[in-house]
């Protein structure tokens, strides 16, 4: 029986477990492991990093930062959750856990280009497929880019300078 469980072990998973971990609650993640951060080779708008960290390393640390205060990491997928007499009784790949609380931190999926894998991995690395204006605007100020949308709202609030 745990006081929380956060189901999705990304930034904001993990975020939330280090806060309540040391707020000497029981705290479970269960991961799928398929966060979006592994996705960002390096990331230069991250406080407390002034020459960027590579999304794997941030998760890296996040993962430390969440063992030390007792955090217990669980991979697996959670297929389903129900409330019951304590709180909920949670569903994973093998498992089962019950919880008083249960914070949702899945994330969302990116709707990718039609290209292959390995161009899409490798563009990424090199920076020129980018998913975020916020994150990544900075890094091709003044040149010439192309706005992928599925429909005209991504191209309705243009930065102007
Ligand atoms: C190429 C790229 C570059 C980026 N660059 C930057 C940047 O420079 N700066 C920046 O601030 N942001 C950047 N981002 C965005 C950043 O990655 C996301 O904002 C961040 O990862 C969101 O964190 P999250 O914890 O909400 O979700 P995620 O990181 O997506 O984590 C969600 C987790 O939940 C898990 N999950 C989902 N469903 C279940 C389930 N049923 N059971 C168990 N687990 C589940 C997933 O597998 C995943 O591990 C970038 C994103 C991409 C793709």
């Amino acid at each position: 029986m745990r006081d929380c469980v956060i189901i999705g072990g990304g930034p904001a998973g993990l975020t939330a477990a280090i806060y309540l971990a040391r707020f000497h609650l029981n705290i479970t993640v269960i991961d799928a492991g398929q966060s979006r951060a592994l996705w960002i080779p390096t990331t230069h708008n991250h406080a407390g990093f002034p020459n960027g960290i590579s999304g794997e390393d941030l998760l890296e640390r996040m993962r430390a930062q969440a063992i030390k205060y007792g955090t217990k990491i669980v991979q697996g997928r959670v297929g389903s959750i129900s409330n019951n007499d304590v709180g909920f009784a949670l569903e994973y790949g093998h498992g089962a856990v019950e919880a008083a609380t249960v914070i949702l931190a899945t994330g969302v999926v990116n709707r990718r280009p039609a290209i292959s894998e390995e161009l899409h991995a490798q563009a990424l690395v090199e920076g020129k497929i980018r998913y975020c204006p916020v994150c990544d605007g900075y890094e091709v100020t003044d040149k010439n880019v192309a706005i992928t949308v599925r429909n005209d709202l991504a191209a309705k609030r243009p930065i102007l300078r």
